[in-house]
């Protein structure tokens, strides 16, 4: 098979088979099915001997199931002169060799890497690109032979699980499927017509390929000419007779070009195939000119559809992305910026909460005002410790004599009983701050879908706030414990509590009068003034505690807190931060990659329509 097969084909062809190519190197066959020729058959069926002769180099061939992973061949006819060479892709790896005996080692070493050293199937695809001046433009798709019975060491579903590969990739209705039988067995009853014959139950999209002609027996040649006629089981694309090297050939090193030779004199020699050769339904040389023709004659057919399914998807993909909103910038200093804006709105954030904005769906200073609101009811309620504790809390003097120390004892333990409220209320508050921030981080840091820095932020701020109210709550309880100290004390300004005294007496006293107050012996309302002293105490502390925890707990936890934010500026690895995987982030990148690779794809389709 020369370059002269079909030069006169070359320039129709060559676009259309290289703008597929093209589009399946940027991976649109993830996105989208396309037009291409898919080669299944029984083992041994002599489908490696086919795309040997179609490719002119020895593939790897034995016995067994020896294409273990999808071959996808491309064949390119370069410029007679050029030299062979080819590439083999897979996985990340790209390999270019111009010696065509390494090809087989290559493909093997490729397989192995898929799908493991030994007899498993893989789905992963293997390119092969060949360059030579005598091969014909051409991209099939080679898959594993269908295996009756599994050989040592297979698994026992082997035939099903490459049924199912091959399922998957005929079922598109882009594909041609080019089944290859042997005419020396039943070829109605080939396992691989059959599944061709269940996803193209027309027959439309399928061509068979009869090899091994010179096996036949005796006598079945007028039936195998009927096949071949269509007259049997008819497809739409036909039948093709080829006649390939026999082990013996192979064994004896018959060249490829000898063995064209060799099938065209077969053909013309034949006594009953002979007539095979004027229908164009004979040789390789036949079926790839063929083959290019249906496959050019199929992308055309595809094109407008894909250029649809191309700009529909594109429409699909860019809503997508619209989606998930746009992630933090890619690049270091974009990074860097990101995170600093990101980092101030927090700190805004927090800053309007210290200070009583409504940022969140629950009001902190609802949530406070109520607790605070609840240590003043506490308060009240013990007002009137003393009326009716009068005769408990007198002391040795005289009736009608007051001890003031008794008085301040009395007052003293009962300031001391508000102490532990005072702490509970201090931990609830504390409880309802920290809550607060981390809820902040939902409503300021976005965007949600960097979940790793979504994360990150999270326990860096749970922490951050954890401790920073810790170390808060201590000092406020250390304030609180200072100032319990200090209403053990027991003092208000004279006429703060002249005020009072004068509010329950019925006489009004002055200032002058106060230190013959006590001679005056009017013990029962001086004892409910000492009462109202014991009020002025809680009067205070119920304003005083509230101020502290607000000071301590809000004012300067937000301040401590911002800072913490800011410093994760030098600490942390911005890009680590913003770039690990997530899976939101993965997934708006791949909508991206898929974004991109389709815009290209319109691109290129853009000249064929
Ligand atoms: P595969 O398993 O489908 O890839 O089949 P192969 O291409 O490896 O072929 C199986 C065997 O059939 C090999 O020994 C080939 O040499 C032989 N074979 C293939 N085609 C022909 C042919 O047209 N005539 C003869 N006599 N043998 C062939
Ligand atoms: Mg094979």
């Amino acid at each position: 098979m020369r370059g002269a097969v079909h030069s006169h084909l070359e320039e129709s062809i060559r676009p259309y088979i290289d703008l597929i190519d093209t589009l399946r190197s940027a991976g649109i066959h993830k996105d989208l099915a396309l037009p291409t020729i898919i080669v299944i058959g029984d083992q041994s069926s002599g489908k490696s001997s086919v795309l040997e002769a179609l490719s002119g180099v020895p593939l790897p061939r034995g016995s067994g199931i020896v294409t273990r992973c999808p071959l996808e061949l491309r064949l390119k006819k370069v410029n007679v002169g050029v030299n062979w060479k080819a590439v083999l892709s897979y996985s990340n790896n790209k390999i270019e060799f111009v010696d065509s005996s390494l090809l087989e080692n290559h493909v093997h070493a490729a397989q192995n890497e898929l799908a493991g050293k030994g007899v498993g199937i893989r789905d992963d695809l293997i390119t092969l690109e060949i360059m030579s001046p005598d091969v014909c433009d051409l991209t099939l798709i080679d898959l594993p032979g269908i295996a009756r019975v599994p050989v040592n060491g297979q698994p026992q579903d082997i035939g099903n699980q490459i049924k199912r590969l091959i399922r998957k990739y005929i079922e598109k209705q882009e594909t041609i499927n080019m089944v290859v039988c042997p005419c020396n067995t039943d070829i109605a009853t080939t396992e691989a017509l059959k599944i061709a014959q269940e996803v193209d139950p027309d027959g439309k999209r399928t061509i068979a390929i009869l090899t091994k002609p010179d096996l036949i027996d005796r006598g079945t040649e007028t039936r195998i000419l009927d096949i071949v006629h269509n007259k049997v089981i008819p497809l739409r694309k036909g039948y093709i007779m080829v006649k390939c090297r026999g082990q013996q050939q192979i064994d004896d090193n018959i060249s490829l070009e000898e063995a064209a030779q060799m099938e065209s004199d077969f053909f013309r020699t034949h006594e009953h195939f002979r007539c095979l050769l004027e229908e164009e339904k004979a040789t390789i040389k036949s079926l790839a000119v063929k083959l290019s023709q249906h496959l050019v004659g199929h992308i055309k057919k595809s094109l407008p559809q894909l250029n649809e399914q191309i700009k529909k998807k594109l429409w699909d993909l860019k809503n997508e992305l619209k989606e998930c909103e746009a992630g933090p910038p890619q690049d270091p200093k974009g990074a860097k910026q990101f995170l600093i804006k990101t980092l101030t709105r927090f700190n805004e954030e927090i800053k309007s909460l210290s200070l009583g904005e409504q940022i969140t769906e629950d009001h902190l200073f609802v949530q406070l005002r109520e607790k605070f609101r609840k240590w003043h009811d506490h308060l009240n309620s013990t007002k009137t410790f003393c009326h009716s504790n009068e005769k408990k809390y007198r002391g040795r003097e005289l009736l009608g004599f007051s001890n003031y120390r008794t008085f301040e004892n009395v007052l003293q333990r009962h300031v001391a009983t508000h102490k532990a409220h005072a702490i509970k209320l201090l931990n609830i508050i504390k409880g309802i701050v920290t809550h607060l921030h981390v809820h902040v981080r939902v409503l300021s840091i976005k965007p949600k879908e960097c979940l790793s820095f979504d994360v990150c932020i999270f326990f860096f701020l749970k922490t951050s706030s954890y401790s920073n109210s810790l170390i808060q709550q201590a000092k406020a309880e250390q304030r609180i414990s200072e100032q319990f100290e200090m209403e053990g004390m027991i003092y208000t300004q004279d006429p703060i509590y002249l005020k009072f005294l004068n509010e329950i007496s019925d006489e009004k006293y002055s200032e002058d009068q106060l230190p013959v107050l006590d001679k005056k012996s009017k013990y029962s309302e001086m004892l409910q003034a000492y009462s109202e002293v014991g009020y002025i105490v809680v009067q205070r502390m119920s304003d005083q505690l509230p101020m502290m925890i607000s000071f301590f707990m809000l004012k300067e936890t937000a301040q401590l807190l911002s800072t913490d934010m800011l410093s994760l500026l030098d600490g942390v690895n911005v890009s680590e931060l913003l770039f690990e995987n997530s899976d939101v982030g993965r997934r708006r990148k791949d909508l991206q990659t898929s974004l991109d690779r389709l815009t290209a794809a319109q691109e290129a389709l853009s000249d064929f329509i």
